[in-house]
């Protein structure tokens, strides 16, 4: 029986990006021992990357409410977003970013010394009237800004860090409680057991199971993969949204912030195509929309370039120092990766996987929330998630741009929350670590080190980016999808018989890398069977076969379909809970068609 040797804390937590450092400064302030894992150096998380903004219905520079935010959010996420939970979010939302304000984020200023907002798409005032000024900016590098004040402050905290560690599995006990992490040194590849009387998981989004992605290549979704592996649900994975403006090639991002300072998309003719989608919001439009319109407008022969395969998004006419000011980031993206300057000359983009709107089930206090198998939906104990690796779901079926960094302090602080009255009232020691629980993480790990004429990690890894680009893209098919069902079954084969042929022990990054793809695979599944079932139109899934009716506006089927998908790893059995229509204190936003 192999043995491992044990750290024991109060609180784990899986992840260091914003919604990890806002948990783990909650739970350090209360004093519980915490530790913090995260494969990268926290401050090197993908929320780094994060550009455009925070939302906080602030109204520095125009009038502005938390309830207009929330009718946003749920028109947004087209009525798949929990009211209760959307409530919460939009409503904390000023005291989130004032508190961030606190920590020592440099926000950029108005001229009388308030916060800086700009507008960002689907963010309108008064219930859907026009654009309004709600994204809290630090010029384009609003996420880099936020992670260091919060990693300065979980510093200033004690906040226990293990850098270069990577989760490989949560353990669970017989009665399903969550004990902790089994986690390797990325260094030297010894195995840890990591326990803990509450765990919380905050490893980010799984970007990387397409082929062309803005995420990070530590977004893998290993949080999912660990869920799933433990029995737990994932709950809405056939939701991705594709951001619009990825550099044409490159699949970098240019964020949402440049249409907000005034960037217009046009096709091959020049055309302000958006004009002709969505009349009030246009260029502003939520993020589905305006990729589904670009995608129109390449698909009918209006694209740009030789290959007619992109469009422009175009600055030109914004004065230099506003570009200068307000996006410099971008602006060197664009010289760097498409080698325009965007002063000169409009950028080439297309739309590109950005960000996975459902996760591990949480309700609005960080809780994970499953079936029981009687119709009840009950919480795990000990287990929190929060971030782009939960669902909250706040998001629904497709997320408004900014109120992803809102969701990671308002639910980081939320679950942190939870976590310490659970600690505080778990008064027992610590109990044994159940043996098959070891046992079935090192068979995994012994696999990779034993497997020889396997696959190639590479190979296996691209079928799948593959497959996920050409079956569950931006538009979906009906035949492509079951297709895509078959490939993904076969490709989880390859998965299965990976090999490295480096079985070096120090930095070996080649069975990080193996380790990492089993948890994409785990995600690339949920996502293409959640989304061959769901046979309507909602958000950012959208099918050519859902018809387009006055009981089903845009293809979307409320009497059949407004549910939550969850995909379960044993059988790949789907079930589904209902969407709560019921907000905390006002009325429901009532259900109507879509538009902007
Ligand atoms: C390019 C880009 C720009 C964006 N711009 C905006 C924006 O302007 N506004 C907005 O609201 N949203 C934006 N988003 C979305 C938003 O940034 C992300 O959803 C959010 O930052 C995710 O934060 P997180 O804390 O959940 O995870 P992340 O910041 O991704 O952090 C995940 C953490 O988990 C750790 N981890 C993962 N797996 C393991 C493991 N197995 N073991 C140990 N540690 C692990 C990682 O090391 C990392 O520390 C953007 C996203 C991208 C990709």
């Amino acid at each position: 029986m192999a043995k491992l040797a044990k750290r024991t804390f109060d609180a784990v937590v899986v992840g260091a990006g914003g919604a990890g450092l806002r948990a783990a400064l909650q739970l350090s302030e209360a004093g519980l021992k915490t530790a913090v894992l995260s494969k990268v150096f926290p401050t090197r998380s993908h929320t780094v990357a994060a550009q455009g903004g925070v939302s906080a219905s602030l109204g520095n520079s125009e009038p502005d409410h938390w309830h207009w935010h929330m009718y946003d959010t749920v028109k947004g996420s087209d009525w798949l977003g929990d009211q209760d939970a959307i409530e919460f979010m939009c409503r904390a939302a000023p005291q989130a970013v004032i508190e961030l304000e606190h920590f020592g984020m440099p926000f950029d200023r108005n001229d009388d010394g308030t916060i800086y907002q700009r507008p960002f798409g689907g963010h309108m005032s008064n219930f859907g009237e026009k654009p309004v000024r709600r994204a809290c900016a630090a010029a384009d590098r609003t996420g880099h800004a936020m992670l260091h004040a919060l990693y300065q402050r979980n510093v200033r905290a004690n906040t226990q860090f293990f850098v270069e560690w990577m989760a490989l599995d949560m353990i669970r006990d017989a009665e399903g409680k969550v004990l902790g992490v089994i986690a390797m040194e990325m260094e030297t590849a010894e195995i840890v057991i990591f326990q803990a009387k509450a765990t919380l998981f905050a490893t980010g989004g799984a970007g990387r199971i397409y082929y062309s992605s803005t995420n990070a290549f530590i977004n893998t979704g290993d949080g999912l993969g660990m869920a799933a592996r433990a029995g737990i649900p994932l709950e809405d994975m056939e939701f991705w949204q594709f951001h619009p403006t990825g550099v044409a090639g490159a699949g970098v991002l240019i964020t949402e912030g440049v249409r907000g300072e005034g960037g217009i998309l046009r096709n091959a003719s020049g055309e302000r195509f958006m004009e002709r989608y969505a009349p009030v919001a246009k260029d502003l439009a939520s993020r589905d929309v305006v990729s589904r319109a670009m995608v129109t407008e390449i698909n009918e022969g209006r694209g740009c370039g030789a290959g007619k395969d992109h469009v422009l998004l175009d600055i030109t006419h914004l004065d230099p120092e506003v570009i200068k000011h307000r996006l410099p980031g971008i602006r060197e993206i664009s010289i760097k990766f498409a080698g325009v300057d965007p002063i000169k000359a409009p950028i080439p983009v297309v739309p590109t996987c950005h960000y996975q709107m459902g996760g591990i089930p949480t309700n609005y206090h960080g809780e994970v929330v499953v079936p029981d198998g009687a119709g009840n939906h009950v919480v795990v104990p000990g287990f929190y998630a929060a971030g782009e690796v939960a669902c909250a779901s706040v998001h629904g079926a497709n997320r408004l741009g900014t109120n992803s960094l809102l969701d990671l302090l308002v639910f980081g602080k939320s679950a942190g929350d939870s976590l310490i009255k659970y600690v505080k009232g778990e008064v027992r020691s610590m109990p044994e670590i159940p043996q098959s629980e070891i046992d079935r993480t090192l068979a995994r790990v012994d696999r990779l080190n034993n497997q020889t004429n396997g696959v190639e990690v590479n190979d296996a890894r691209l079928a799948m980016q593959r497959t996920m680009q050409a079956h569950c893209g931006v538009f979906r098919f009906k035949d492509m999808l079951k297709q895509g069902v078959e490939k993904i079954l076969e490709v989880e084969k390859m998965v299965q018989k990976t090999q490295i042929k480096d079985k070096s022990k120090v930095f070996n990054t080649a069975r990080i890398e193996a380790l990492e793809l089993d948890n994409l695979i785990e995600v690339a599944k949920a996502t293409m069977i959640s989304a061959e079932a769901r046979t309507e139109s909602r958000g950012a899934h959208v099918r050519d076969d859902a018809p387009d009716t006055p009981a089903t506006p845009n293809g979307r089927d409320d009497a059949n379909w407004l549910k939550h998908t969850l995909w379960h790893r044993e059988g790949n059995k789907l079930e589904y809970k209902p969407v709560n229509l019921t907000p905390l204190t006002v009325e429901t936003i009532e259900l109507k068609a879509r538009s902007y």
